[in-house]
């Protein structure tokens, strides 16, 4: 890990200030296959407390650059610092633990869990951050009192609304007390009255110090920021007032490299998320069985593919690098652990063989067995001579 001195970028700064909280140093990132840049020389500097609506055409470079910003994806070119430390040289593992630290994830669809229970779902981050489980409970109730959803903790979130399910979404980032929310277009499929709403609470998260970089269509939401950065074929332009429909790029200020804004390219080529990843995508969204949709998120814990991701939803953006990460995975053996409900597995329980059946039918799974878990208490060494018989065994399996 290298630590860049911030004056070197930013001389109307003390040298002794604070570094900012996030600064993009000329961030390039190239697709594989791409004909052009998705990120091309981007600087950005968020300082906390500030809340920036970022804008742009679609296939502008929009969700890459908050998926860089939320260390879900590596840029290729130039350095991201996030307070001062350079996070192009973290591993994997620093990463994620920087990213369930810093961050908090809304995206356009709310990827919740609709068979769990809401306040089930608003603390699902709080496992990644290996929060103890009272605690859980407690932060996951404070969120879903802030987003207005404290009364409905027990109801199943598919019979929540659109609106109240994007809401909830925003409760499991809060939960997390993330510094920085990202929101990928919140309101992408919200009706303009459940926008509002929606826009007003991430407002109301910022009043309280919160950070909030939210990535919108729409000029009379981007006009709420107190920032405003356009994106352009990959290329940030950052102006004082905010945009309306047609605006074009204005000149360059606060934070952002002041690039002429280029000609139009033509249409973007469209994603090219790997196949894998779709399969994976598919089959959680397509599985009807609560326990098979909880195997597979946590198994996405397990693999530690970035876990947050897991937990807050896959991004379009961040598929290829997730997709690797799950291909090197594939190589790897994931113990999941059965819901507890009815203590103790019998070895012939039929249920045994059904969900290991279930569990090899998955996608890339290769095999699936059980493990037995002996615990301490019942386990009992026992001194054979050889011309004796095996002492008979009695083995339960437990589920945990
Ligand atoms: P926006 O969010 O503004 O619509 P994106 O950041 O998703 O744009 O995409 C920017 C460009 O990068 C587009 O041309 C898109 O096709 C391309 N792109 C995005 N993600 C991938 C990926 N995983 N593989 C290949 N190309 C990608
Ligand atoms: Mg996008």
């Amino acid at each position: 890990m290298s630590t860049v001195p911030h004056a070197a970028v930013d001389p109307g700064r003390r040298s002794d200030a604070p570094p900012a909280l996030l600064e993009l140093r000329g961030v390039g990132k190239h697709f594989a296959g791409a004909d052009r840049p998705a990120l091309d020389g981007a600087d950005l500097t968020v300082h906390e407390g500030d809340f920036i609506a970022i804008v742009g055409p679609s296939g502008s470079g929009k969700s890459t650059l908050l998926n860089v910003l939320g260390l879900l994806d590596r840029p290729d070119a130039g350095a991201y610092l996030v307070d001062g430390k350079d996070t192009t040289a973290m591993g994997e593992a620093e990463r994620d633990r920087l990213r369930s630290r810093v961050f908090g994830f809304v995206f356009q669809s709310s990827h919740v869990l609709g068979d769990e229970a809401v306040s089930t779902n608003a603390a699902l981050g709080l496992r990644i951050q290996r929060v103890p489980w009272d605690e859980r409970d407690v932060r996951a109730g404070e969120a879903l009192d802030l987003l207005g959803l404290g009364h409905r903790l027990g109801t199943r979130a598919k019979l929540l609304s659109g609106g109240e399910r994007q809401r909830l979404a925003i409760a499991r980032a809060v939960a997390t007390r993330p510094r920085v929310i990202l929101a990928d277009e919140p309101t992408g499929n919200l009706d303009s009255a459940n926008s509002r709403i929606v826009i007003e609470h991430l407002r109301e998260l910022h009043a309280r110090g919160t950070t909030v970089l939210l990535i919108t269509h729409d000029p009379a939401i981007a006009a709420q920021a107190d920032r405003h950065v356009r994106i352009e074929d990959g290329v940030l332009t950052e102006s004082r007032s905010a945009p309306t429909p047609s605006a074009a790029a204005g000149p360059g200020s606060r934070g952002v490299a002041a690039k002429e804004a280029r000609p139009p390219s033509p249409p973007a080529s469209g994603h090219r998320a790997s196949a894998l990843l779709d399969d994976a995508v598919d089959a959680l969204s397509s599985l009807s069985s609560r326990f098979l949709r909880t195997v597979l998120l946590m198994a996405a814990f397990a693999v530690g593919i970035g876990g947050l991701v897991a937990s807050v939803g896959l991004s379009q953006t961040a598929t290829a690098q997730v997709s690797a990460r799950l291909t090197a995975a594939a190589l790897d053996e994931v113990v999941v652990n059965l819901p507890a409900d009815d203590g103790l597995l019998d070895p012939d329980d039929d249920r045994l063989t059904r969900w290991s059946t279930d569990l090899a039918a998955l996608p890339h799974v290769q095999a699936a067995g059980h493990l037995a878990e002996i615990s301490p208490a019942d386990a009992r060494i026992t001194r054979s001579a050889p011309d004796e018989p095996e002492p008979a065994a009695a083995l339960t399996l437990a589920s945990s």
